[in-house]
């Protein structure tokens, strides 16, 4: 096992009417900038909770955060609340909203510095406004981890972020206010929190077996509780259950002492970028194509995964890989997720343009920093 240091101070509120909570972790905090999405909080009820939650509070509202965050609309965001001076930044929706949120809060408070160098990594933060979230939508585990993706799409971006500073303080998570959950954003959540767990899991072993075996737990869990969510979405307990397991997927425990690849994200971020796909979406297209092209780099973990995972046990190494990439395919089609860019009417232009844009940034993906642009291309051309 890897050295680490392990610090997650977020507060969590799990369960059935917890929202009402809202003004007791608020505290001494009085001047709220409520952040909210395209509106779906005003439709399920969310946004009357949360009201009722900040009585005697004086809040500012910004609507209209879009799926995958736009730059241009957190910075009117960003103006608003310096207008206000809110002293406190509350997210209320899904991993868009509260992405948005972190940005928001360090931005505000930065002087003299371009915004956009907090996304790139060109300028360090050393402090935001502090926040807090009501999560709607469980996905991306943004709710006890410091990172955050946003978008400029004029430039054809998508860039992922991180900092200590825009840890939310609180997050309340009432699996109820999932239920309003369009099928669509539903199963997304599952295969994003699935493929979480598979960026931090499917390396090389650094005999880590506790952290293996949470990672293993919270993917059979996934498996288990994530087709029940379509053939059974009025169930609470399924809904609970894969709240937990997406926010459990990516709040640093299972990533601490063990190597991390996010080629996935990496490159499912370009494809968002490029065409606009859902995520989620681009991971499961995405995945297959990286455990494909990496088998040999990650026999040790996938045969570990096939077996596990999936109890395969018949077979040498190579047909417990090939059945366990099988199996995976299976089950982001069990969730209703396309995987392959051809669901998308995309090909190889696809492939190449994705690998453009990671040569223009420079980037080597994986756990061996060795996916550049040339293997972008031939690991998206594995699912054309
Ligand atoms: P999202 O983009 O926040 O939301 C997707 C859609 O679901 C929106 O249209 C939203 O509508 C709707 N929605 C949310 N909650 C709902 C509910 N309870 N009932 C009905 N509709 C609801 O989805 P997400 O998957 O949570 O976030 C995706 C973003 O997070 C991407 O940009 C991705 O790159 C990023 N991400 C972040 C991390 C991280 O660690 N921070 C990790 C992975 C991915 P409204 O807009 O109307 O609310
Ligand atoms: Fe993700």
């Amino acid at each position: 096992m890897k050295n680490f240091r392990f610090k997650n101070p977020v507060e969590i509120r799990f369960g059935k009417g917890t929202i009402a909570d809202l003004g007791e972790l608020l505290g001494d905090e009085t001047k709220i900038f409520l952040l909210y999405g395209g509106g779906s909080i005003k439709k399920n009820g969310v946004y009357e909770q949360v009201k009722h939650g900040l009585t005697g509070k004086n809040i500012v509202e910004f609507g209209g955060i879009e799926a995958n965050p736009q730059y241009e609309t957190c910075m009117k965001a960003v103006k608003e609340v310096q207008a206000s001076s809110a002293t406190f930044v509350l997210s209320v929706g899904g991993g868009s909203v509260l992405d948005a949120a972190k940005f928001i809060a360090a931005a505000a408070v930065l002087e003299n510095k371009d915004p956009w160098g907090i996304v790139t990594g060109d300028v360090s933060i050393s402090t935001a406004l502090p926040l807090g979230a009501v999560m709607t939508l469980p996905a991306t585990g943004s709710e006890m981890n410091s990172n955050s993706v946003i978008s400029r799409k004029e430039w054809g971006e998508k860039r992922g972020w991180s900092s200590d500073h825009v840890l939310p303080r609180f997050s309340i998570l009432d699996p109820e206010t999932t239920f309003s959950l369009p099928e669509r954003q539903a199963a997304n959540g599952v295969v994003d929190s699935f493929v979480h767990v598979m960026e931090q899991y499917l390396t090389y072993p650094v005999n880590s077996p506790i952290q293996d075996r949470f990672a293993e737990a919270i993917l059979l869990t996934l498996i288990e509780e994530g087709p029940k969510v379509l053939t059974d979405p009025g169930n609470y307990d399924v809904r609970a259950n894969i709240f937990w397991a997406s926010t459990m997927a990516l709040n640093r425990l299972i990533g601490v002492g063990v190597v991390q690849d996010w080629a996935t994200h990496g490159i499912g971020h370009e494809l968002t970028a490029l065409y606009g796909i859902d995520h989620a979406r681009t991971l499961a297209v995405t995945l297959p194509g990286v455990m494909q092209f990496k088998r040999q780099q990650k026999r040790e973990k996938l045969i570990q995964y096939a077996e596990r995972v999936w109890n395969i046990t018949q077979g040498d190494g190579d047909v417990k890989i090939d059945e366990a990439i099988a199996k995976t395919v299976l089950f982001f089609g069990k969730m209703g997720v396309p995987t392959t860019l051809g669901d998308y009417q995309l090909g190889g232009e696809a492939a190449q343009a994705a690998a453009e844009n990671i040569r223009k940034k420079g980037w080597k993906l994986g756990e061996h920093r060795d996916i550049g642009p040339e293997e972008v291309e031939q690991i998206l051309l594995l699912r054309a």
